[in-house]
């Protein structure tokens, strides 16, 4: 009797004690656990990608293999939605694409798949009042199809010029055929960056490499009712490139870089090219709705949380590097 009433009491104090183990730190589950702390529910999308969660592949819909039909329409198409003043969401249910509008023209930030130019981004466009032909400038935030399959198609067809890290311009000139064409080259940007300047707007070009060579992050601001708020756009973020501790400490060195550079803008609003990253279609949406008085927007928070997201991708890629030491 006296050892039924011990056993259980000893099975929980075991258990308890497992639960609140803590890692080493500086260990891999150390750095796993902080990067966990540090995207909460904010940064789930990216948390779940790079983190090593379960079931973290996100479904984006691709041209069938070996046919040139496009995906069904049904499964990608999203409307065109104007997000803030000055800067209007074109991309699909998956990935972003972005119409910042300045005094002298547009900037479009990053393409989509080839097969949903015409659909989001040219007739988008237009849906929103805004012309092709006034595209100045297409930043592709590195050179991977869902990106950049765009870009031959607006510099042929506008005449606008393209913007790529140095690196992905490589890559980009190597290829011989591709969907939507290979661009020309135009403007590279080396690893001091760029600052690009368009009429009366300003974006801070930030070499960050990891995800790709060329990787570019960019620093703009943008106005609600007229009101700046100032966007940190991370170019580069899944760990699909060919893993080494070298490749991992080029992504981790970015993402210090990365939240160097949003503290120091005052960044309040985090976005990606990847609507899993920053939720870009569900808060497009959101933003249509009339807010009450003081009623954040829906990509405002502060820069504590932006910061969050990179100190949370720098944890996960010093994990992944440590476990190739
Ligand atoms: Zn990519």
């Amino acid at each position: 009797m006296q050892y039924r009433q011990w056993l259980p009491a000893a099975v929980f104090a075991l258990a308890a004690s497992t639960l609140n183990a803590q890692p080493t730190p500086g260990t891999p589950e150390a750095l796993f656990a902080a990067a966990r702390q540090e995207a909460g529910l904010d940064h789930a999308g990216t948390y779940r990608r790079i983190c090593g969660v379960p079931d973290n592949r996100y479904g984006t819909p691709r041209r069938p293999p070996g046919t040139s039909a496009p995906p069904d329409r049904d499964t990608w198409y999203a409307r065109p939605y104007r997000v803030f003043d000055n800067l209007y969401f074109i991309g699909t249910r998956f990935h972003s694409a972005w119409a910042l509008t300045t005094s002298a023209g547009i900037v479009v930030i990053d393409s989509i798949f080839e097969y949903a130019v015409e659909a989001e981004m040219i007739d988008g466009l237009r849906a929103l009042g805004l012309d092709p032909n006034d595209v100045r400038y297409m930043l592709i935030s590195h050179a991977h199809g869902d990106h950049d399959q765009g870009a031959a198609i607006f510099q042929r067809r506008f005449g606008t010029q393209i913007v790529m890290g140095e690196a992905d311009w490589e890559s980009t000139l190597a290829r011989t055929e591709y969907p939507g064409g290979v661009p020309k080259r135009d403007i590279g940007v080396g690893p001091g960056g760029l600052t690009l300047t368009l009429g009366d707007t300003t974006v801070d070009v930030i070499a960050t490499p990891g995800h790709t060579p060329g990787t570019l992050s960019y620093v703009f601001d943008v106005y609600e009712d007229g009101r700046k708020l100032t966007v940190i756009y991370a170019g580069g973020t899944a760990f699909n490139f060919p893993p080494s501790a070298r490749a991992f400490a080029i992504y981790r060195d970015s993402m210090v870089k990365s939240a160097e550079r949003a503290r120091a803008a005052g960044a309040t609003v985090l976005m990606s090219n990847h609507t899993e990253f920053d939720r870009a279609w569900d808060r497009a949406r959101i933003a249509q709705l009339r807010r009450l008085p003081g009623e954040p927007h829906p990509y405002e928070t502060d820069v504590d949380t932006v910061v969050r997201y990179f100190d949370m991708s720098r944890d996960c890629a010093e994990a992944e590097r440590l476990m190739r030491e």
